[in-house]
């Protein structure tokens, strides 16, 4: 049998994706209907997104500012001139029969977003980045109907989208994860999109080509589309470098083409021959001027960017001492990010923060459905158990169990402790007065002990916490047991 790793090891895989973000605007991008997710459908339509003859499209300006955002989070250049045009194709959820895009010159171009490599960064090139108009939706299942027919919905059609394009930089399945983590975080902390791939504001195509280690031109890709998580995306990549490195293997090549991932059969399957640009007859698209955008508007954008997630996460790692991993975790979501800051100010103990957010809080989050700010422990109650725990009131183990308390009652840390009698027993001679105890009780283990097996304090430690409820401070139940036990 051939060993199938070493095979693939001798394959680079090469990748690039391109991401569509939805803008979160009020309204669609050249009508005044609103833009909003979740409405009965076609209740969000009027001649110009439904593209009624004689109708025509007027450019949204936070659209663009918008987008302008996104180009500026991810190192973009702005172009100040860029032009729309129209891509034409015929589908059904596409009623003007083209779809206002931007070709040849996109809104800005050759930025880069930061994913974690090792303790550091590494660079992965944005090509470019263009506005265009959503298409509709067709509705294939969960309709009385549903057998003999499909319905659109034409809410979609024309929401605000950014394309955002990468350079072919991106080698493994894990990178690819890492990207799209990254720019979802970005796009959300500067709230340009709000970042949901379930919902379809986020939605990712992936390109996929491998070539034999050491080669430097590329080889043949195919297109991977329906990609609606992170987690598909990765999946689908992993599949697809597989299937290629296959069909090369056994003498075939690759035939550059669009495929379809499969979630529930774990595999992409070949959809159609890859379009080529030519195909959609691109022009300007004469109802709309080109796009001017000054200096200014740029600027002002630039200055209304909040700090963004790999900055964060440097500061993080320099300011507070924390390792990557941690930051990288914590600057994920802003809401997190502030959360973490704020417990980690006010308690001086970053670390103790840190641990507290990443392990407690969030797991408690993924099993609450309210937001982070409508969450009963906040960054300043933790901070009062961060710092009962440093002054010795309480040992970290109780603290578990305060915290899970502090979430289900809203109580403080403080009060919690004095009801229930929680308070660590740091008195030398209570802690005596047990060890003494179970030290006459237990002669064997004594002599177990004595005879070499040091091991056995552990024993000890247990008995001395079961019967202090584990209020005794470890510290002190370990130095007064070897002093019992040793002398
Ligand atoms: P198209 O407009 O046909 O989709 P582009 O040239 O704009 O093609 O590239 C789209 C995406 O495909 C980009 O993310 C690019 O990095 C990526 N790409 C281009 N060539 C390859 C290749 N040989 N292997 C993997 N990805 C590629
Ligand atoms: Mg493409
Ligand atoms: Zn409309």
């Amino acid at each position: 049998m051939r060993d199938w790793k070493a095979i693939r090891a001798r394959y680079e895989p090469v990748i690039g994706l391109e991401v569509h973000a939805q803008l979160k605007t009020a309204t669609k991008i050249f009508c005044a209907c609103p833009n909003r997710f979740g409405d009965e459908p076609n209740t969000h339509v009027c001649p110009v997104c439904l593209g009624l003859p004689g109708s025509l499209p007027v450019l949204s300006r936070q659209a663009v500012s918008l987008a302008m955002r996104a180009a500026l989070a991810t190192h973009c250049t702005i172009q100040t001139t860029s032009i729309f045009a129209r891509k034409n194709y015929f589908y059904p959820d596409l009623p003007k029969g083209y779809q206002i895009s931007q070709y040849e010159r996109p809104l800005a171009t050759e930025g880069y977003v930061e994913i974690p490599a090792n303790e550091g960064f590494r660079r992965i090139r944005v090509q470019r980045i263009h506005i265009e108009e959503d298409a509709g939706k067709l509705l294939h299942e969960g309709f009385a109907w549903s057998n003999d027919k499909s319905g659109i919905d034409f809410n979609r059609t024309g929401v605000p989208l950014i394309e955002i394009v990468t350079a072919p930089d991106i080698r493994t399945s894990e990178e690819a994860h890492e990207y799209l983590a990254a720019l979802r975080a970005t796009l959300v902390y500067a709230e340009v999109s709000d970042g949901n791939m379930e919902e379809g504001s986020l939605r990712c195509d992936a390109n996929v080509s491998v070539r034999r280690s050491g080669e430097a031109a590329l080889g043949t890709r195919t297109e991977i589309k329906n990609l609606n998580s992170i987690r598909n995306v990765a999946r689908a990549i992993e599949h697809e470098i597989s299937r290629q490195v296959a069909l090369i293997e056994s003498g075939g090549d690759v035939v550059q083409e669009t495929r379809l991932w499969n979630a529930d059969r774990g595999e992409t399957v070949s959809m159609r021959s890859k379009e080529e640009a030519h195909d959609y007859r691109y022009f300007p698209e004469p109802d709309l001027p080109p796009l001017l955008v000054d200096p200014e508007w740029i600027e002002s954008a630039r200055r209304s960017l909040p700090e963004l997630p790999s900055d964060r996460r440097r500061r993080f790692i320099e300011h507070y001492g924390i390792p990557a991993y941690d930051a990288g975790v914590l600057t994920l979501s802003r809401e997190v990010a502030d959360y973490f800051e704020e417990a980690a100010r006010a308690s001086g103990n970053p670390k103790a923060a840190s641990n507290w957010v990443m392990t407690d809080v969030l797991r408690k989050l993924k099993e609450d459905t309210r937001p982070l700010s409508a969450c009963p422990v906040s960054p300043g109650r933790l901070t009062e158990m961060i710092c009962l725990i440093d002054d010795g009131v309480i040992s970290g183990k109780i603290a578990k169990d305060v915290f899970e308390k502090m979430w289900s009652t809203g109580a403080p840390a403080g009060m919690i402790v004095e009801c229930e009698e929680l308070t660590q027993v740091t008195d030398a001679s209570a802690i005596e007065a047990v060890i003494a105890e179970i030290v006459g009780a237990h002669a064997d283990q004594v002599a177990v002990y004595r005879n070499g097996k040091k091991a056995a304090l552990g024993w000890f430690v247990g008995q001395v916490m079961r019967k202090t409820q584990g209020k005794a401070n470890p510290r002190l139940v370990n130095e007064l047991l070897r002093k019992a036990l040793d002398g």
